[in-house]
C-alpha cells in the first residue's frame, strides 16, 4: 500500500496503532482496520474556458462501513493525495463512532486549488467528479458533505448529477446541502458551534471562566470564521485570527462582525482590514492564550514548535493538526487537548441531523438543531473525559480508543464475510 504512504496517513495510522495497542485490539481486525476498505482513483477531465481539456485526479475512500453508510467531506486542494484522503477517512469513522452517529467513514478530494478556476470549470469539474465517484455513493452507502474548498453550492451540484442520473431528485446523497434542496438549517456554522460546545466544557473541568479567557485561532474559512463569531457571542476574547496570508493580533480582542464584513463580504485581506497588527501563522501558535484553535489543514503544531506553545486549552478545529511528536510535548506541558475527532465532530453530527431530516422529509428549527448538537456534543466530552480519567490516559487517545471499540463491536457481531 505504499501509495498511500503520506505524512498525513502515516498520523493516522500511528495514533491507531497507539490506540490499538493499549485496547489490545484483536490483531485480525488491527490489520483490516489499518487500511480503508475501499479507494477509488478518478480522472477527471474538464473543458476549460479558453477551450483545452484539462485532466484532474480525484478520490473517494471508504475506510469502514460496519456500523452504516460511510460519511465524510470531499476536499478540494492542492496537496490532496490518496495517502490524505484514506488517512481523513480514518478518522472520519472514529469520529462518527465516538459521537454515536449510525455512520462509517470515508473522505473525497480532488487535487485542485479552486480558487483558480471560475465558476464554470468549478461546476464541471464537481459534476464529472460525481459522475465517475456516483457508483459507490448514495443515501444508503456513502454520503459526502463539504470540507476544506468545497461549500453548499459544490453540494448541491453533485446533488443535482446524482439525481439527474436515477431520475428524481435525492436529497439524502449529500449533507451540507444549501436549505432550498434539502439542506439543515444550521449545518454551515456546526462545525464552530460544536468546538465551542466542548471548549466550554473544558473550561468548566478546569475552572476557567469564558468571559476571562482568550482565544487565538488558526484559520479563517467555515470553521475558524464561525468559532471565531460564536467564542465572542459566549463572552470570550478572541485576540488573533489568521488565514493562509497571515493574521492579525488585537490584544483587547478583535471586533468579529466588522472584521467578518470587511474580509468575507468585501474580501479585504486579513492584514488590511485595520483591525490588529500582523502577525505569522508560527507566531498565533504561540501566543499567550487561554484556548488555541487550529483550524486550518494538518500537521501545523509539530515536534518544533510544540514546546513553545503557551495555551491553556488546545481545542482541534481542524483535523490531523498535531503531529505525534508534538502531542508528547503538548501532553507534558499540561496543555488540556480536545482530540479533533471529538473538537469538530458538530460537522458531520449536523450532517446527520440533515440527513435525517431529508429522509423523514419533515425539517427541525434552528433552535431544535442547536439543543440536539449541544447534547450529543456534551456527552461525547463528558464520556471521553471519564475515559481519559478511569483509564488515566490522554484525552486524544481515550476519544480514539471508544470510537475504535464501537467499530470492533460492530466488526465481531457481524462476523467475517464470507
Ligand atoms: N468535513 C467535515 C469533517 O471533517 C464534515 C463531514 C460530514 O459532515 O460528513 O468532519
Amino acid at each position: 500500500m505504499h501509495e498511500l504512504d503520506t505524512p498525513t496517513f502515516r498520523l493516522a495510522v500511528a495514533q491507531f496503532d497507539q490506540a490499538a495497542e493499549a485496547m489490545g485490539l484483536d490483531p485480525n481486525l488491527r490489520e483490516r482496520l489499518k487500511y480503508p476498505q475501499r479507494s477509488l482513483v478518478v480522472s477527471i477531465p474538464v473543458r476549460m474556458d479558453d477551450g483545452r481539456v484539462q485532466v484532474f485526479t480525484g478520490y473517494r475512500v471508504q475506510h469502514d462501513t460496519s456500523r452504516g453508510p460511510s460519511k465524510g467531506g470531499i476536499r478540494y486542494h492542492s496537496d490532496v493525495s490518496l495517502g490524505e484522503v484514506a488517512a481523513l477517512a480514518m478518522w472520519m469513522t472514529w469520529k462518527c463512532a465516538l459521537a454515536d452517529l449510525p455512520y462509517g467513514g470515508a473522505k473525497g478530494g480532488v487535487t485542485v486549488n479552486p480558487k483558480q478556476l471560475t465558476s464554470g470549470e468549478l461546476q464541471r469539474l464537481t459534476r464529472r467528479y460525481a459522475a465517475e465517484i456516483l457508483p459507490i455513493i448514495g443515501p444508503d452507502k456513502d454520503v459526502p458533505a463539504p470540507d476544506v474548498g468545497t461549500d453548499a453550492q459544490v453540494m448541491a451540484w453533485i446533488m443535482d448529477t446524482y439525481s439527474q442520473q436515477v431520475g428524481y431528485a435525492v436529497p439524502g446523497v449529500v449533507t451540507g446541502k444549501p436549505l432550498s434542496i434539502g439542506g439543515s438549517l444550521g449545518r454551515e456554522e456546526a462545525t464552530g458551534r460544536g468546538v465551542v460546545y466542548v471548549t466550554l466544557e473544558a473550561l468548566r473541568h478546569l475552572d476557567l471562566d469564558i468571559q476571562k479567557a482568550t482565544v487565538a485561532i488558526q484559520g479563517f474559512g467555515n470553521v475558524g470564521a464561525h468559532t471565531a463569531r460564536i467564542m465572542q457571542e459566549c463572552g470570550a476574547r478572541v485576540i488573533a485570527v489568521s488565514d493562509v496570508g497571515g493574521g492579525i493580533y488585537n490584544p483587547k480582542g478583535l471586533d468579529i462582525p466588522l472584521l467578518l464584513s470587511r474580509y468575507k463580504e468585501a474580501g479585504t485581506p486579513l492584514g488590511e482590514t485595520k483591525l490588529g497588527d500582523a502577525l505569522s501563522n508560527e507566531e498565533l501558535l504561540q501566543l499567550d492564550c487561554t484556548v488555541l484553535v487550529p483550524a486550518a489543514l494538518s500537521e501545523q503544531i509539530t515536534g518544533r514548535n510544540a514546546s513553545m506553545l503557551r495555551c491553556k486549552i488546545l481545542a482541534e478545529g481542524a483535523n490531523g493538526p498535531t503531529t505525534l511528536e508534538a502531542d508528547r510535548i503538548v501532553q507534558d506541558k499540561g496543555i488540556f487537548v480536545i482530540p479533533d475527532i471529538l473538537a469538530n465532530s458538530g460537522g458531520v453530527i449536523v450532517s446527520y441531523f440533515e440527513w435525517v431530516q431529508d429522509a423523514q422529509r419533515f425539517f427541525w428549527k434552528a433552535s431544535d438543531i442547536q439543543e440536539r448538537l449541544h447534547d450529543l456534543m456534551t456527552a461525547a466530552f463528558q464520556r471521553t473525559l471519564q475515559f481519559a480519567e478511569t483509564r488515566r490516559t490522554s484525552m486524544r487517545m481515550a476519544a480514539l480508543m471508544s470510537g475504535i471499540d464501537k467499530v470492533a463491536q460492530a466488526h465481531q457481531h457481524r462476523g467475517l464475510y464470507p
